[in-house]
């Protein structure tokens, strides 16, 4: 069967059996057609029939969540965990609390994140989980009973050798400490059966910065390989969470000029771009702000921008650093009229088809996040064998491991993109991520 008919036959089952389920379709097709041409001249691949078996998670839980919120009424929230591939290592991936979660969510992000685990060298499968439960305007106290509640059932499912969960959207440091001491006191064990945790009960160091400054190594790497640097750079950034504010962070410290973050409501600009300082200030303050970037302008200068996303704004480098498909055709044209020269991603899967094939067109470096921001879970991959030690690594020490990591990720990417004088580093990625994931797969029999 040729690439092409392969390609269509595949897609058009997994719409059948799945249907209703656009994100996880869009990821499964944006890797499938790299890795068909791979997989075509190897027979073992096909005698294993690798490829359909890589796009199928390998177990879905579902479960009901019953809590009680502050008014005492009894709240009831869905949670699943995606546990998509534990070929090379346990089940790996982030838990996301986000009134848009469901199935085709979750299974887009653990799909991703079994070939961005794979892109690490480090022994971690994929998955993915959470619940459409919105955490905005909830108490404390209520984000405590509902992740007690959330890891009564999940506890079951998860260990330091099975599967270890960290954050994501609207999980952090708090719930990662609420969810931990849940986990502990159920199953009466302390290890590392979720990473991200705080340094004071087996947490890493890096671990909260390594996603933002992962992304900005590999942003090192793309402007070496190119004969570029990042002095005085515009950089824009979506996203106002804690992988925007840490890729700010440490390309304002390497002399980028990061002049947007943005949120759901709108953006913030400023021309001269952030300090150091200010950053330090949305990254102190985020959560006891209603609307931080706001506040920025009022404290600091620069403006608020309402209901807008920073797009059209004239640049030098894109990061998208908020959430899946928020860069579309229209604002990759936009970034594209405006000079800008590189779009890594910060979020997973932030650029649709359309500006993915516009980045393409341009043919300017486009990295997707399974290579550019494979810093977060990497840094759990540290975490997790940190733990296994008894043992905890100087920040000096991991920080370089992340550099290090990156730096592999970004020649795999250059490895195996290559495309007549211009890296497609999205191909680089799906194909050196194929590769590890097809062996194990072989080697392992059916
Ligand atoms: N949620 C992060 C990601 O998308 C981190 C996952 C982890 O550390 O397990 O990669």
């Amino acid at each position: 069967m040729s690439n092409e008919s392969q390609y269509d036959t595949l897609i058009s089952w997994l719409e059948t059996n799945y249907p209703n389920e656009p994100e996880y379709h869009q990821a499964v097709r944006e890797i499938v057609k790299d890795i068909l041409p791979v997989y075509h001249v190897h027979d073992e691949y096909k005698q294993h029939n690798v490829v359909t078996r890589l796009c199928v998670p390998e177990r879905i839980i579902q479960f009901s969540i019953f809590w009680q919120n502050d008014n005492n009424e009894v709240e009831v929230h869905q949670g699943w965990r995606v546990q998509h591939c534990g070929l090379i290592g346990p089940y790996k991936g982030g838990l996301r609390f986000h009134p848009t979660v469901n199935t085709s969510i979750l299974k887009f992000l653990a799909f991703e994140q079994t070939f961005k685990n794979a892109l690490t060298g480090l022994p971690m499968g994929g998955a993915k989980g959470g619940s459409n439960f919105n955490p905005k305007g909830r108490s404390d106290a209520e984000i405590m009973r509902f992740c007690q509640a959330f890891m009564m059932e999940l506890h079951r499912h998860i260990g330091p050798n099975t599967d270890v969960p960290a954050g994501d959207i609207n999980v952090g440091n708090r719930e990662i400490g609420y969810l931990y001491g849940a986990y502990r006191r159920l199953e009466n064990r302390f290890e590392g059966a979720i990473t991200g945790k705080h340094l004071e009960f087996g947490g890493s160091h890096v671990r909260t910065e390594a996603t933002g400054f992962g992304l900005i190594y590999m942003l090192q790497c793309v402007l070496d390989t190119h004969e570029d640097s990042m002095a005085a750079k515009r950089i824009v950034i979506s996203g106002a969470g804690n992988v925007a504010l840490h890729a700010a962070l440490k390309a304002t410290e390497l002399e980028g000029k990061v002049i947007t973050l943005s949120n759901s409501r709108g953006y913030y600009f400023n021309e001269n771009g952030l300090s150091q300082d200010m950053i330090q200030w949305a990254i102190a303050n985020k959560k006891s702000e209603d609307n931080v970037l706001c506040a920025l302008a009022d404290n600091y200068g620069g403006e608020w921008i309402s209901d807008k996303t920073p797009w059209n704004v004239k640049t030098d480098i894109a990061l998208p650093c908020a959430t899946q498909n928020e860069l579309d055709g229209e604002d990759a044209k936009a970034l594209l009229n405006n000079g800008c020269q590189y779009v890594l991603e910060g979020a997973n899967m932030p650029c649709t088809d359309d500006a993915q094939r516009a980045f393409a067109e341009a043919q300017i470096p486009y990295v997707p996040g399974k290579a550019s921001n494979a810093g977060g879970v990497a840094l759990s991959g540290l975490e997790m064998s940190q733990n296994a030690k008894f043992r905890r690594s100087s920040f000096d020490k991991l920080d370089q491991s992340l550099k290090d990591i990156m730096q592999s990720i970004h020649e795999q990417c250059v490895e195996e993109g290559q495309d007549s004088g211009w890296i497609n580093y999205s191909r680089g990625a799906n194909i050196a991520a194929f590769r590890r994931l097809a062996t194990a797969m072989v080697a392992q029999g059916v």
